[in-house]
């Protein structure tokens, strides 16, 4: 299995993309997230995913930096969708709440005729809180993060025996520590760096800086943790934010760059 990092930004990045990825193994593809723009169209091209394989996709909330890419994402799809020519339907994993932002945004936004066989081409499937799913072999968990914003939901897996686990872009709340305790890998935000935080606010916008994440982290016996969903002030942040996390967690940080490939097992 690997991830391809789509993007690594926060909300408003503009030379970065948002935080999105895919997870890629030899069964196939699984999107998470969509950013905000049309660039998810390009980033998925720059990693030689075609529209027409992407079959599971997955909507954490329904921030403006995760969700509207998918509109891009079927609207680039017109062609395919019109003429029924795919083989295969889209599932769209998401809970209640994004559902319901999907279905207007797609209302307002999407002609008709393209609306009528996109509801025919995309298969919703509503997550509650621990509900289960074999996406492309891997059998996933989902779970709500028990966010401050709106609905959220992450996820964990198992890979080869080795807990993964995807919280989503707010600070881990202490009620879900048991679901990522020993865990072998935690993708979790860093807004900014600590020493940074009187610049970027991190706190104010509930979000985490490098040196705060890599101590709870720390605390949870985690294995890996791979750091997202940043400010991009910094031309070369992986190092950066490394350093800084290195300070409270000893396992192995990885801040991964736009379009970086984060092999796991
Ligand atoms: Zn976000």
């Amino acid at each position: 299995m690997k991830v391809v990092m789509l993007g690594t930004g926060m909300g408003t990045v503009m030379d970065l993309y948002n935080t999105c990825f895919v997870m890629q193994n030899d069964r196939g593809v699984f999107l998470i997230d969509a950013g905000g723009s049309i660039e998810i169209k390009k980033r998925l091209k720059k990693a030689n995913i075609k529209l027409e394989d992407l079959e599971n996709v997955f909507i954490s909330h329904s921030h403006a930096d995760h969700i509207l890419g998918l509109i891009w994402l079927l609207k680039g799809m017109a062609g395919v969708i019109m003429k029924s020519t795919h083989k295969n339907k889209m599932n769209i994993y998401c809970n209640d709440k994004v559902y319901e932002a999907i279905e207007g945004i797609f209302s307002y936004t999407l002609p008709q005729d393209l609306l009528e066989k996109i509801y025919d081409y995309v298969n919703f499937i509503i997550l509650n809180n621990g509900s289960c799913y074999d996406i492309n072999g891997v059998y996933y968990e989902f779970f709500d993060i028990c966010a401050k914003g709106s609905k959220q939901y992450g996820f964990s897996c198992m890979l080869d025996k080795k807990k993964f686990v995807f919280l989503g872009d707010e600070p881990l709340n202490s009620l879900l520590k048991e679901n990522v305790r020993d865990a072998d890998y935690v993708m979790h935000e860093a807004f900014c760096l600590d020493k940074e935080k009187d610049i970027f606010h991190p706190y104010e916008k509930n979000h985490s800086t490098a040196l705060s994440t890599a101590k709870v982290m720390s605390e949870l016996n985690v294995k890996n943790l791979i750091l997202y969903h940043t400010e991009e002030s910094h031309r070369d942040k992986s190092e950066l934010y490394k350093e800084e996390a290195a300070n409270e967690f000893l396992g192995n940080i990885i801040v991964p760059n736009d379009m970086e490939v984060i092999e796991l097992v």
